[in-house]
């Protein structure tokens, strides 16, 4: 090598030390601004056909499918944390699932579980993806199960492929009009036997229109809460909106579907003008607390006869008018603080009292020898019954709070009823709460406390399995849980 030649390479060296130097240096400054960046993905996650829809007492093998089903995905970072939503078009997922799915989204992209809320959208019209019980934890999955599972975690490692520099904002908006809670006071005792042999103060979905009807047991959460995130240029990535409704159905038998859920995805897009765009935006709609409220006016007579799929086309239109008209007054913010909090809290499982287990004994005597034309309610609460006297005398359920900005998200693992919903986003400490149900498991209804004394189908051993205090319990966790982000991360309040 000539002299010339080391001149050059020493000179190349200095400078492209130099350079380093810079580049590193600008990137730590102390006064440089952090980018907030999202991504949105899809992941289609329709069953084979042939799987059994549960979303009626009884299922039935999936014939055709209407819709495809989905897991919509989206992310947020804010260039330290990364927190991620998945919300699946089923009727419920159990935390075996979910767990598998996080524990691969965590190997893949490093984004630990606790930073991920996987939920169901509770469509009644999806195959099921649980074992025989909601509070024993499988440890073989099914085929269903395992593919559910890759697909969602492969939609967030697609949805963090897809993070670009965004501005986020959110709002909410009332919808009273589709909101219906669905436990009524009535003056018949005759609607208000239970299978377990004793009378109930409320009837869940009573007739329609009756006489015997005097006033709900509850409260309806008629808000429609949302966030929308968009590239530095305007062009919309996703919105995630949530609404306490139970799901609409009116679906033609044997149909796979996603309900109002997927309609409200398609139709947000197209009123934001992002249904033909390049990049795909993702429309997401969350269930918030509705495990008591559905779509039905029990006060009125019916009204109309909808064909299949025509009313919850009219839902999902009305919800997604109402999020685009508050949509255009939201404040987006180039920059907002993201965290995530998650606790496992321990609950007891209900168990079957000694009356309770001769009652059935004796039902089903007599169903044995003088067998009904189908299945009757007291058959199949004596088979949920049994399922959970061998069942673990505790479950650990996956309770999480989010704060993005001003925004907290709790999630929660059961069907949980507006009230609580109500309490949550009263009592939180950001300028906005809302609550995703169904979320990073499934188990079952969860009534207050209140609720419990009351009766009726939500509140019943096989509908609801954990301890009744369960309610007051989770919202003080979730109070706490939120309490803590505030804490770590209270710069931009
Ligand atoms: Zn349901």
């Amino acid at each position: 090598m000539s002299s010339r030649q080391w001149v050059m390479l020493t000179l190349a060296f200095v400078l492209s030390t130099i350079l380093v130097t810079a580049t590193e240096s600008s990137l730590f400054a102390a006064d440089a601004k952090p980018v907030f960046r999202a991504g949105a993905a899809t992941s289609n996650i329709t069953p084979p056909l042939g799987e059994a829809i549960v979303g009626g007492w009884r299922p039935i093998p999936a014939r055709n499918i209407h819709d495809e089903l989905h897991a919509r995905c989206l992310v947020l970072d804010d260039g330290q944390t990364k927190i991620a939503f998945v919300i699946c078009d089923n009727v419920g997922i159990p935390v075996e699932v979910f767990d598998l799915a996080k524990e691969q989204v965590e190997a893949s992209t490093g984004v630990p579980g606790s930073h991920v809320l996987m939920a169901s959208t509770h469509t009644h019209s999806a195959t099921t993806a649980r074992g025989p019980s909601k509070v024993v934890r499988e440890t073989e999955l099914t085929d269903y199960q395992k593919f559910l599972a890759h697909r969602i975690s492969d939609g967030v490692r697609r949805a963090i492929a897809q993070l670009e520099p965004a501005r986020i904002g959110w709002g909410k908006i009332d919808e009273p009009s589709e909101v219906f809670n669905r436990r009524w006071h009535v003056n018949n005792a005759s609607l208000l036997a239970n299978p377990f042999g004793g009378i109930d103060q409320v009837r869940m979905n009573p007739p329609r229109g009756s006489d015997a009807l005097d006033r709900p047991a509850g409260p309806t959460d008629p808000e429609v809460s949302f966030l929308s995130v968009q590239s530095l240029e305007g062009r919309p990535i996703a919105l995630l909106a949530n609404y306490s409704l139970h799901y609409v159905g009116g679906v033609r038998s044997g149909d796979v579907s996603a309900d109002y859920f997927g309609y409200f995805a398609k139709f947000i897009a197209k009123k934001l003008g992002a249904d033909e765009q390049e990049t795909p935006f993702v429309g997401i709609l969350s269930n918030g607390t509705s495990g008591d409220v559905n779509n039905i006016n029990f006060s009125q007579p019916r009204s109309k006869k909808y064909k299949s799929y025509e009313k919850m086309q009219e839902v999902a239109e009305k919800v997604a008018s109402r999020v685009h008209e508050a949509h255009q007054k939201i404040e987006f913010h180039d920059w907002v603080p993201v965290a995530a909090a998650e606790k496992r809290l321990p609950l007891k499982v209900r168990k079957p009292t000694a009356e309770m287990i001769e009652h059935f004994a004796t039902v089903m005597e007599k169903e044995r020898k003088n067998p009904p034309k189908r299945q009757s309610r007291e058959a199949i609460y004596a088979d949920r019954i049994e399922k959970v006297i061998n069942a673990p005398d505790e479950v650990h359920v996956p309770l999480q709070a989010f704060r993005i900005g001003d925004l907290g998200i709790a999630a929660i693992p059961f069907e949980t009823f507006a009230e609580t919903g109500l309490e949550i986003k009263d009592r939180a400490p950001f300028g906005q709460n809302f609550t995703i149900e169904l979320a990073n498991g499934s188990y079952g209804y969860l009534p207050t406390p209140g609720q419990h004394r009351l009766g009726g189908y939500e509140t019943w051993l096989g509908s609801n399995y954990v301890e009744k205090e369960a309610t007051t319990k989770i919202v003080a966790t979730l109070l706490d849980l939120f309490q803590t982000l505030q804490l770590d991360n209270g710069t931009e309040k």
